[in-house]
């Protein structure tokens, strides 16, 4: 679930409106037999809000939309990266949507609740249909950081069957009912801030499309005290196991200042913290005297073993001197550490895939890494990739919303898929691409 969900809810709530969230997959899980339909026999919502954040959901979205049309009267408004940057496409497809929340939503969806039956060009952000004419908004709300710290990101008791989605979400985020994993640790992502000053080529949440989905053009930062006070509430809550991923600058001033605050207030909490760049030894030795350390690590992607493909695909360029410097200076302060890698990116051939390969071999053989893995890069709307293929020697092979929603309507109905990935390089077929996960994976294994 999109971390902002929660926010977005108690938004709602507070500002009068009786909000519940819904997780389906949660429902399907805990009850086979459930059906989206089935909602409707207890609750009568005017106005159902369906996150369309990240594209996997594309096929599902529309599904809810459709079903929430065939047995209520509610209006439907989508909202999330993938749905703003396809609001018009999805509006002029798919009838069950009546309007599409473009970038940030708390305040546009206040102002969707007051206006619906009204005046809907009063509402930020939006797009909708009108008499079956799509329109558009002039009004622009871009949430400011003195706004997030109006944000309460720790409702869970919003959420339906919360302690379900505790129980089955792991500490990488994915529900996964084996009940040898489950009830060891209760696990939350901190909102720490929203944007990013750099553009990965295959990000669809650099800092281009920032500016293109929500017209924020510089990364802010979600107030310390208010993370603070997160990280008490999910204390209190018993949750023991964060996930922090918000890390935009090279310059960690922000961060230390925070780790401060946290050990100030004695709250005893583990992080698994993602760095967008490797870090000074000084910032390692502040995490690692801030969090407990049962479930915390630092993570890493440096994504290819190549140092020319890394600087011609990452915003955050670094070479591999650097990168064993970092992983010198975790090692000799006792961090766990996971690293990630990616196959696909461009100008990568299968030979030096053969350095990721390398690269990879000597961090496990040489540091404490508790995790390492590639994965094959799937297109993401609005990435630098996607929106100038030619440039990054990329052919795309989903190129509209319809291409996103046509590939997981046939992984959902079982149907064999024409594309994984949804592109291919001028250097490696899509076959190639994922080959090239798989090789490194097998190499994690038997290393
Ligand atoms: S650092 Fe790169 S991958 Fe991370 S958010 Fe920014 S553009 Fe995306």
């Amino acid at each position: 679930m999109p971390l902002g969900t929660l926010a977005l809810a108690d938004f709602l709530d507070r500002h009068g409106y009786s909000t519940r969230i819904i997780h389906t997959g949660i429902e399907q899980l805990q009850n086979r037999s459930f059906k989206i339909e089935d909602i409707f026999k207890e609750y009568s919502p005017t106005v159902v809000g369906i996150d369309l954040h990240w594209f996997v959901h594309s096929y599902d979205a529309v599904r809810i939309a459709e079903t929430v049309k065939e047995y209520s009267s509610a209006k439907v408004v989508l909202g999330g990266f993938t749905a703003s940057y396809f609001a018009e496409e999805i509006l002029s497809r798919f009838n069950s949507v009546d309007a599409v929340i473009k970038g940030d939503a708390e305040e546009p969806l206040i102002q969707f609740m007051r206006e619906r039956d009204r005046d809907l060009q009063e509402v930020p952000n939006l797009v909708y249909k009108e008499e079956n004419i799509i329109k558009k908004s002039e009004k622009r709300f871009i949430a400011d950081e003195a706004f997030l710290s109006k944000l309460d990101y720790t409702r869970f008791e919003l959420l339906l069957n919360c302690e379900n989605y505790f129980r089955l979400t792991t500490q990488t985020g994915d529900l996964d009912p084996q009940p040898w994993k489950v009830r060891v640790k209760r696990h939350a992502w901190v909102p720490m801030g929203r944007g990013c000053s750099v553009n990965c080529s295959y990000c669809g949440g650099g800092l281009d499309a920032q500016c293109l989905i929500t017209g924020r053009d510089k990364p802010i930062f979600h107030p310390k005290e208010k993370v603070v006070e997160t990280l008490r509430r999910f204390m209190e809550m018993r949750i023991d196991s964060t996930y922090m991923d918000f890390d935009p600058y090279r310059d960690r001033r922000h961060h230390l200042e925070l780790f401060e605050m946290i050990r100030k207030e004695k709250i005893d909490i583990s992080s698994e913290f993602l760095l967008w760049s490797p870090s000074n030894r000084g910032f390692i030795t502040e995490f690692a005297k801030t969090f407990n350390p049962l479930y915390s690590s630092l993570v890493i992607s440096p994504e290819s073993g190549s140092e020319e493909v890394r600087q011609k695909n990452k915003g955050f360029c670094y070479d591999n001197k650097t990168l064993f410097d970092w992983l010198n200076d975790a090692k000799r302060e006792s961090v766990p550490v996971k690293v990630f890698f990616s196959s696909g990116l461009s100008w990568e051939t299968k030979e030096n895939f053969n350095e990721t390969i390398k690269l990879g071999k000597t961090i496990l053989e040489n540091y404490p890494v508790i995790e390492m893995v590639s994965n094959p890069l799937v297109m993401e709307p609005a990435s630098k990739r996607y929106l100038n293929p030619e440039m990054f020697g990329v052919k795309l092979k989903w190129k509209s919303f319809m291409d996103y929603y046509g590939r997981f309507k046939r992984l959902a109905e079982g149907i064999p898929e024409d594309s994984r990935i949804g592109y291919e390089t001028s250097w490696e077929s899509e076959r190639e691409i994922i080959e090239n996960s798989i090789r490194f994976n097998k190499m994690v294994s038997s290393t």
